[in-house]
């Protein structure tokens, strides 16, 4: 047998995804051959009307991070030093920074019971004259289900932007996850199901924001008449995101027939995890597969997937509601429903790199996990 067959603590199941390359060094070469390498060369566009095409809106702005698409999603709604935004407790670091970059207060809201969605009834009691704007976060490619939410928020006028950063190929009630709202803000950052190492880029059917977005990023496009920032994604960057698209559906399925491998054996009378829930109709995109445990048995739960050498974000990265997080301790609230959906979820590997005895071991101790066996 050998070590890659072996899986413990020791010799954990890789969770990182290296997409097999299908492409991608021709059309860097190809990029090379034009000669232009920068933000402003032909490819870029090209990238950003397959994007829009893939996804089925009507803009895309292609930047060099997710951060960066957040932020500017934020500039272009006009969030500004001491507004509000409204931002779910379940929101891992990355999601808020960039409001912190814009100079406004992230108020921090309650996600629903069960659920990664904004709590329709706190989102409503914290909103003041000063809030900006939301974000809605599939967070790990889940479904959310923001439909009160959503409609709170426009009751107000405040508008709603999703953080769809791990949620590529997300469906929710018939739509992508990031193509729901007013903006959507994707990363393709390495770890991302679109990796172009770092990048990014934002989606929207309004044609106004979208271009006050590619203003931003593209310094004003140098007019003088306005603030902006260089958040341009480089050519060979682009080049590879265009190959990589291509495969996206293919991938997709690969994590969906891994996952639910997973899942099909999974005691359902008696077990003490369950896929973490969402509605019919809906699909992940499983970044992750997202399993909940009893409250009871959360952290014996937690602790015997870290012994097995798949740990937990809760222990992986403290991940936890986000004001738990030094920087973000000031904006503090209660939240018990994103407490305890920090503190009873796990995360597994589920990306199309697995080997099949990496897959039937990850099955194996799951299923048995989920039946109180060590
Ligand atoms: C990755 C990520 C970001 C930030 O994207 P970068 O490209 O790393 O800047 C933001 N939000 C979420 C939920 C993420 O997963």
């Amino acid at each position: 047998m050998t070590i890659s067959d072996t899986f413990d603590a020791v010799h954990p199941v890789n969770d990182r995804y290296t997409p097999p390359q299908t492409g991608e060094l021709d059309q860097i070469a190809a990029v090379f051959t034009d000669g232009r390498l920068s933000g402003g060369a032909p490819v870029l566009a090209e990238y950003e009307r397959a994007l829009a095409d893939w996804f089925g809106v009507r803009r895309a702005v292609a930047v060099n991070s997710g951060s960066s698409a957040i932020h500017a999603a934020f500039v272009a709604l006009d969030v500004r030093p001491g507004d509000e935004v409204l931002v779910p407790a379940t929101a891992p670091i990355p999601t808020a920074l960039p409001i912190l970059t814009c100079g406004a207060i992230p108020v921090i809201v309650d996600t629903g019971p069960g659920s990664l969605a904004l709590h329709a009834a706190d989102l409503k009691a914290k909103i003041t004259a000063r809030t900006k704007a939301a974000i809605s976060l599939p967070l790990w490619g889940y479904p959310v289900d923001d439909a009160d939410a959503a409609t709170v928020l426009a009751e107000a006028g405040v508008p709603l932007i999703e953080d769809a950063c791990q949620a590529h190929g997300t469906r929710i009630r018939g739509q992508y996850a990031g193509t729901r709202y007013r903006a959507g803000c994707f990363s393709t950052h390495d770890r991302k199901l679109l990796s172009t190492g770092e990048g990014g880029f934002v989606l929207t059917d309004d044609l106004e924001l979208a271009d006050r977005i590619d203003h931003y990023t593209h310094l004003g496009h140098l007019k003088g008449t306005q603030h902006g920032v260089n958040y341009k994604l480089a050519a060979p960057l682009a080049a590879i995101g265009l190959t990589r698209l291509r495969e996206l559906h293919t991938q997709l399925q690969q994590r969906r027939d891994n996952a639910h491998q997973i899942l099909a054996g999974l005691p359902r009378d008696g077990s003490i995890l369950a896929e973490l829930p969402y509605a019919k109709g809906d699909e992940p995109n499983y970044y992750n597969l997202v399993l909940t445990t009893r409250p009871d048995k959360a952290e014996a739960t937690a602790t015997a997937f870290a012994a097995a050498g798949l740990p937990p974000d809760s222990s992986r990265y403290r991940y936890k509601p986000l004001y738990h997080q030094p920087i973000f301790a000031q904006y503090a609230t209660p939240c018990p429903n994103a407490e305890q959906l920090t503190a009873t979820t796990i995360q597994l590997p589920v990306h199309p790199g697995m080997t099949p005895s990496a897959l039937r071991w990850v099955t194996d101790r799951t299923h048995a996990l989920a039946e109180g066996q060590p």
